[in-house]
């Protein structure tokens, strides 16, 4: 294990570089279920015209059927009086029935007249609820295919993660527990920074100016490790 502290904070950079990336790869996998339930309720939301479509059909569908009951009892009711028309004693009711039968005929034609109207608007409606059926079957696969992108992302970024992970199991032992435990804790509170380099005598976290007495005193104690007054970061010189 190095000693000195020189020695340490330059493993500790070495360890800020996979860490560093450790957390942006973390952090876009931890997007990733946010992501996907996104794409999900886009989809879902998809879906709402073909349920229109279905709706309409089955309301068209309704009415057609209920017009056909309406015929059905209207033409069994002229039976009714055609069989009564023979029962009918006087000339007079004979032909005020005869009327009448004639009458509810002329209504009858009009009724399938209107039933055949609501036959192609039934029509319509399917030939509606097909192309919705396609052009929903196009976003499905569109969605599917966002899904398996989503899927494949996530497995890159999970074996980049483990292979970071293994990789900075080679720095952490040449660090005195303490230290690491600290430069972890700064990790967690800091976005994955917790060492920074000093750049034109500001903090390279978070950019305060640094006064000179403390630049000086760094210089001049290179074993002593500083911290960032404002972010609490830790400080190193750039060689
Ligand atoms: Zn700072």
């Amino acid at each position: 294990m190095p000693t000195s502290v020189q020695e340490q904070v330059k493993v500790l950079v070495e360890l800020q570089k996979i860490d560093g990336e450790l957390f942006r790869l973390r952090k876009v996998l931890a997007e990733h279920p946010a992501r996907q339930k996104k794409a999900e309720e886009e989809f879902e939301k998809k879906k709402v015209r073909l349920k229109a479509a279905e709706d309409e059909l089955k309301s068209r569908q309704v009415k057609q059927k209920d017009k056909e009951l309406d015929l059905q009892s209207r033409e069994e009711k002229i039976k009714k009086l055609q069989t009564q028309l023979y029962a009918l004693k006087s000339n007079k009711e004979y032909q005020a029935m005869e009327l009448e039968i004639k009458g509810a005929k002329a209504d009858n034609s009009l009724v399938e007249e209107e039933i055949l109207r609501l036959f192609d608007a039934v029509e319509e409606a399917r030939t509606a609820v097909a192309r919705e059926k396609e052009a929903l079957a196009v976003e499905e696969k569109a969605h599917r295919d966002t899904l398996a992108v989503l899927k494949k992302d996530a497995e890159t970024l999970g074996a980049q993660v483990s292979a970071l992970e293994e990789k900075r199991k080679a720095y952490t032992p040449n660090l005195e527990p303490k230290l690491l435990t600290q430069y972890e804790k700064i990790l967690k509170g800091r976005d994955g920074t917790a060492i920074v380099p000093i750049l034109e005598q500001s903090c390279g976290g978070c950019h305060i100016g640094l006064p000179p007495q403390f630049i000086n005193e760094i210089q001049m104690n290179p074993d002593k490790l500083m911290y960032c007054e404002d972010c609490g970061r830790i400080l190193y010189w750039p060689s």
